[in-house]
């Protein structure tokens, strides 16, 4: 672990950690509420007569709908969507993943995010999603946790994940923080790498099925299993952020 904290530190010209905050990705990190965003896309699309690709729903995650969506239309029409259409199947996807989620949270987020708290470091929601279903229940789901100062949702950028402007928000909503002031917690690719490109030294949750390897790919420092081997982890993570310098 003291390589990969020091890989980081040397590759960003860093020399040590400063950690005031962890910027958590929420679908697939403190919700399990991917099977459902993969399924409500998969069956919008057949109803529009659209292909889709295997994965290719997880594979771009933490876009904006916008941007999946001109996805999908450029292979099948080669074209961007009109408004009007990515308004019609932005609103069906909505639909679909309100009756297919199950609201259910990933196991250990709600215990990672209390001993975030209790060491005194500030946690930052950086997400793509623009689900008022998910983001009004966040208060319940996680007291006290998150406000409206400390969320980057799609309504707050203009270049969503892989771009680094939703981490670079977070960084800001942290306390205006440089990128070794913080750690970013992504189960994504695409928010992988946005976070990557801002700076911050990321750690992969993979709680879905695309290999691990994507996430490295993407740029993930290290790559865990769940939520609850990442809270395993954690006491010593950031007791070694304290001490390390190069
Ligand atoms: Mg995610």
């Amino acid at each position: 672990m003291i390589k990969i904290l020091a890989q980081y530190l040397q590759k960003n010209h860093f020399s040590k950690f400063d950690l005031k905050a962890l910027l958590f990705d929420m679908d697939g990190v403190l919700y399990d509420s991917m099977p459902a965003h993969d399924k409500s896309w998969q069956q919008t699309m057949d109803e529009w007569g659209l292909k889709h690709l295997p994965n290719e729903f997880y594979l771009q995650e933490g876009r904006i709908g916008k941007s999946t969506i001109d996805t999908v239309f450029q292979r099948n029409l080669q074209r961007n969507a009109t408004d009007a259409e990515v308004t019609k199947v932005y609103a069906r996807k909505s639909e679909l993943f309100q009756q297919y989620n199950s609201g259910e949270l990933i196991p250990g987020a709600t215990e990672i995010l209390n001993y975030v708290q209790v060491n005194g470091l500030k946690s930052v929601l950086v997400t793509g999603s623009g689900q008022p279903s998910l983001l009004d229940r966040l208060d319940t789901h996680f007291p006290g946790i998150f406000t409206p100062e400390t969320m980057v949702t799609a309504f707050d950028v203009e270049h969503g994940k892989p771009d680094p402007e939703p981490y670079l928000m977070g960084l800001q909503k942290g306390g205006n923080l440089k990128p070794n002031q913080a750690l970013a917690i992504e189960n994504a690719p695409l928010g992988i790498e946005s976070a990557v490109a801002a700076g911050i030294f990321t750690i992969a949750v993979n709680t879905g099925p695309l290999p691990d390897s994507i996430l490295t790919n993407a740029g993930a420092s290290i790559v865990f299993h769940s939520m609850e081997e990442l809270l395993e982890a954690l006491p010593e993570i950031l007791r070694l952020s304290r001490t390390i310098t190069i």
